[in-house]
């Protein structure tokens, strides 16, 4: 039986787009795939709230995040970490050599504008990365306020984790300031695993042209001038069926309305939300919580991996907490196609198996 996915990624992907995924294949240096890059681009750009340009990387957003990086921190990074994935970011830098310092908080605690003020203001960095939405607490940043901050420092690339919370949440990447936005396929966006996204600003691609070793593969700005030149296309054969089924969806998203797609997401939330509150606790602050997942407190001491099971007999599966979460608390995402109706099914099963 198929277990309805409500596991921060992959997500619950609807049968008309994954049925895109089989559509016969074009050339990769064919009119018709610039084409095709052409409209994703534009759609994106729509998503993302920016006028730059937009990148795809045939990698999960990890493979963006260390191109990112490496690609465009001349003298040093400063990476915030609000969990697992910021501190991920900060690994991808030490592992490709790049001079980095770590600032992390406590799990379930925010990056503030202070802290990033605070380190900006020493001279040190030239690049920033800072995670939107932290899938391993439940997590989304006050980004408005930190990017109010990093504007005073015009030598900063800003680069924002945005993998799972992009098309779940409004992120204004021009507005915001942010030169590198990631994402990858896999969750808010609604497609399978195997695609990532970014913006790429004017500021980042001169950055990156004064940045010796940017790598090969993940070299943003080789993908940014091979777009360029060669009517977006892309170095290396991209994966074109991603490509076609990202075209539509972006079409579907587009057509639900980005405002009303997140509401929807806002709504998901708050009904996860207080169920979590009634029987359980919420793991992040309070004034800090995601759209895109919530992160329960394992209050009564639930044999998670055991509801899960019992989940999966009835068609559900939900997600145990992050690595030393583990087993103190569990998640419950609720981001892109999911619906209220489809949660309301859930934590109604959940009641039932805990006898809540
Ligand atoms: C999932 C996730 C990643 C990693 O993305 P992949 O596509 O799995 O490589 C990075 N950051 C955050 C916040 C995530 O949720």
């Amino acid at each position: 039986m198929h277990k309805k996915l409500f596991i921060p990624g992959p997500v619950e992907v609807s049968a008309d787009v994954l049925a895109q995924m089989a559509t016969p294949m074009i050339g990769h240096r064919s009119k018709n795939a610039s084409e095709l890059q052409h409209r994703i681009s534009d759609k994106l750009r729509q998503v993302f709230y920016t006028q730059e340009e937009i990148l795809l990387s045939t990698s999960s957003g990890s493979g963006l995040m260390e191109g990112a990086v490496r690609s465009c921190t001349l003298k040093k990074a400063v990476v915030f970490s609000v969990g697992a994935f910021g501190n991920r970011w900060h690994e991808m830098a030490v592992a490709n050599n790049v001079a980095a310092d770590l600032f992390e908080v406590e799990w379930g605690q925010a990056t503030t504008a202070e802290m990033v003020d605070r380190a900006l203001s020493t001279g040190e960095y030239d690049l920033l990365t800072v995670t939107h939405n932290e899938t391993s607490t439940g997590l989304m940043n006050p980004v408005e306020e930190i990017a109010e901050v990093v504007k005073k420092y015009p030598e900063v690339v800003f680069c924002l984790d945005a993998v799972s919370s992009m098309g779940g949440t409004k992120i204004e990447v021009d507005k915001l300031g942010v030169d590198i936005c990631i994402t990858s396929t896999q969750k808010a966006l609604g497609l399978p695993p195997g695609l990532s996204i970014c913006s790429f600003s004017a500021k980042a691609v001169e950055r990156a042209k004064q940045v010796p070793n940017r790598g090969y593969y993940l070299d943003l700005l080789s993908l940014y001038d091979y777009i360029k030149k060669k009517d977006y296309q892309y170095p290396s054969t991209p994966s074109l069926s991603h490509m076609f089924a990202l075209d539509y969806q972006l079409d579907k998203m587009l057509e639900e309305g980005l405002d009303n797609r997140f509401r929807r997401h806002q709504e998901m939330a708050e009904l996860v939300r207080s169920w979590g509150r009634k029987y359980f606790e919420l793991f992040a602050d309070e004034r800090y919580l995601s759209n895109t997942l919530t992160n329960m407190k394992n209050t009564r001491a639930i044999d998670v991996a055991d509801l899960n099971k019992k989940l999966g007999e009835r068609g559900f599966q939900i997600s145990n907490g992050y690595g030393k979460l583990k087993d103190k608390t569990f998640r419950i995402a609720h981001m892109a196609e999911c619906t209220i109706g489809d949660l309301e099914e859930l934590l109604e099963n959940i009641n039932d198996i805990l006898k809540l």
